[in-house]
């Protein structure tokens, strides 16, 4: 079969979670996209690592609705924001992030390309159409702001530094978007994380058990609020020992790797982190 013949073929599978409320689920990556669907606008949470992607991700947008768009990127990740063109090349003109992202993805958005390499070759290399990288003008800091999908209310809000220092969340009356501050399926990514605030702000998410009754996490299949606890001990545990460890033995805390509750590749990552971020 062709590369077209096969890109026409692919499809991204999607899941309704809650009333319109959709999981996108584009393959590579393990990547979730979310959309939420208003009475007079749509809204898409996260764009992909590149055109290719993005297009699935557009392509299962529009089969489940012609509504105008608007985009969240839930933090700057190459895989979160790099289908950001070719959405606005699709008529999408408001795109909203935390203000850190939006100053994270201006400063090493081009440094984060040759992630993309294997899935997205033309993002990669900066050829072809719609390999731009489309930075979000409308910015979020502290103060949460409601995005109104007409007779839908989303909220976009900041809990405190973690997976990055420019994580938003997206609260609809019923699903809460987590971005990579929940990841299922996989160790957290701690590359540009503080790990200390990220344990507090698990917490807080945690605390939002009553509100949201569906929670959606960057990465892999839909969790409960039991899963966030799970991921916040382990974590709270990891940074204890961790920090425990570069204690007693300052000149090598990488001794202290064989008994995190991490892989080696990101406990490694974690104590370097946890160097970096030290208060
Ligand atoms: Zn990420
Ligand atoms: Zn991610």
């Amino acid at each position: 079969m062709s590369d077209a013949a096969q890109a026409e073929q692919a499809k991204a599978d999607y899941v309704q979670v809650a009333p319109g409320n959709y999981v996108i689920r584009p393959g590579d990556y393990r990547l979730n996209s979310g959309l939420v669907v208003g009475r007079d606008k749509a809204m898409v949470i996260d764009t992909g690592a590149g055109p290719r992607q993005a297009r699935l991700i557009y392509q299962a947008v529009r089969s489940l609705t012609k509504l105008p768009l608007v985009v969240v990127n839930t933090h700057s990740h190459f895989d979160h924001v790099f289908g950001n063109a070719f959405f606005a090349e699709n008529g999408v003109h408001e795109f909203y992030a935390h203000r850190n992202c939006g100053h994270d993805m201006a400063e090493s958005g081009a440094d984060q390309r040759q992630l993309a390499a294997s899935t997205e070759p033309e993002m990669a290399e900066a050829t072809g159409r719609h390999t731009g990288i489309r930075v979000p003008t409308r910015l979020v800091d502290d103060t949460p702001v409601t995005v109104d999908l007409g007779n839908l209310p989303v909220k976009l809000f900041y809990l405190g530094r973690g997976h990055t220092d420019g994580d938003l969340l997206v609260g609809t009356p019923s699903t809460l978007f987590a971005g990579d501050l929940v990841e299922q399926g996989g160790y957290p990514q701690f590359e540009d994380s503080y790990p200390r605030d990220w344990v507090d702000t698990l917490r807080r998410i945690s605390a939002l058990r009553h509100e949201y009754e569906v929670l959606v996490p960057g990465h892999g299949q839909t969790v409960s609020y039991a899963f966030v606890k799970s991921m916040w001990e382990t974590m709270a545990l990891a940074v204890r020992m961790a920090s425990t460890a570069s204690r007693e033995t300052p000149s090598d805390s990488t001794k202290a790797i064989p008994i995190l509750p991490y892989g080696p590749v990101q406990s490694r990552v974690l104590l370097e982190r946890l160097a970096r971020t030290a208060r």
